[in-house]
């Protein structure tokens, strides 16, 4: 196994930001991800598995831990009747493509989700009313003790959150999906598709929700655009002027930038609504939201 240094993790997040890991390794198989946890180990070094980027702040500064990319093995997907077993380095798009054509359906909210099933399980990802622990048989975690299949409520999976932690890798995924005709689950993403374009930005750098919708009659994002803060900027990030949940690098954009953007939408939540917004978005490295003033 080959381990890379000094590459920013800019290039594996679709925000675009983040700087290098300690080292990057990128295992294909469950042996090479044992021999990569050992190597962390020894080296103490963290661990950080990365899918798509697609939910990840990564530090400017970039992080003292191993970087983990799943390929080979660990992203394969395998239909064998209504059971589908990916690799945890798959991605939605892919496991999406290969059950449509196996005639099975249960996974096309996952259409709009642009990440990984290690990712979706990590923070049980969801939309338009599915979620991946509707459809988790189990999953296979391993760390450096081995690997073992966890179940969704072993996973403690509820609302974008589980219990994992850094340092678990989930390396393989059972899905249990239904019968349902190709042209249909066909119709039903192009439907999903569009009512996404409707609403959220596209073809922008971003990662997805920002904030977790509160426990309040107003979304997050409703929240935040009646805080003033569509189109808000600071450096290279900016609010969506379209969703205001969403932050877009409009060029040139760091973390920080969007740190500092996310610190100033929890501040005014606060202030007006008495809402402390958590965040949806990992973070990774040295990043921290500014305290609220109580
Ligand atoms: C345009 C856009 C729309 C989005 N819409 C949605 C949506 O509708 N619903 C939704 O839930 N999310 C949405 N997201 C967020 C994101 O796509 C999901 O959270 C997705 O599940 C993240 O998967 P990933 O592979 O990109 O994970 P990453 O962003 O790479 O990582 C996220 C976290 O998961 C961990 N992780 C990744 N892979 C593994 C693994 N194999 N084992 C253990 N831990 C792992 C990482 O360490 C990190 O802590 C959206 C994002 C974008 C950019």
């Amino acid at each position: 196994m080959n381990l890379e240094g000094g590459v920013p993790l800019a290039r594996f997040t679709t925000l675009g930001t983040g700087g290098p890991a300690r080292a990057l390794a990128r295992p294909e198989s469950l042996d090479e991800l044992h021999e990569a946890l050992r190597w962390a180990a020894e080296h103490d070094a963290g661990v950080a598995a990365v899918g798509l980027g697609s939910n990840l702040l990564v530090a400017d500064e970039g992080v003292d831990a191993l970087a983990l990319k799943l390929g080979g093995e660990l992203a394969k997907v395998e239909v064998d009747d209504e059971l589908v077993r990916a690799g945890g380095g798959a991605a939605n798009a892919v496991v999406l493509h290969r059950v449509r054509d196996a005639g099975l359906g249960g996974f096309e909210f996952a259409c709009a989700i642009p990440g990984t099933t290690g990712g979706g399980v990590w923070m049980n990802a969801g939309a338009y009313g599915g979620d991946f622990a509707h459809l988790l048989e189990r999953a296979l975690v391993v760390d450096l003790e081995g690997a073992r299949w966890l179940t969704p409520s072993e996973l403690g999976l509820r609302y974008r959150h589980s219990e994992l932690r850094h340092g678990q890798v989930v390396a393989e995924v059972e899905l249990r999906l239904v019968p349902r005709p190709a042209e249909e689950i066909k119709a039903t993403v192009a439907e999903l598709q569009a009512q996404r374009k409707a609403a959220q930005p596209t073809n922008k750098r971003t990662f997805g929700s920002v904030f977790k919708n509160p426990d309040h009659e107003l979304s997050a994002g409703r929240m935040l655009e009646a805080c003033g803060l569509l189109g808000f900027q600071i450096g290279g990030a900016q609010i969506s002027p379209r969703h205001a949940n969403f932050i877009e690098n409009a060029g040139g954009g760091t973390s920080a930038d969007a740190v500092a953007l996310m610190s100033e939408a929890r501040r005014r939540a606060w202030e007006q609504y008495g809402v402390e917004l958590e965040h949806e978005v990992e973070f990774l490295g040295e990043l921290e939201l500014d305290p609220l003033q109580r």
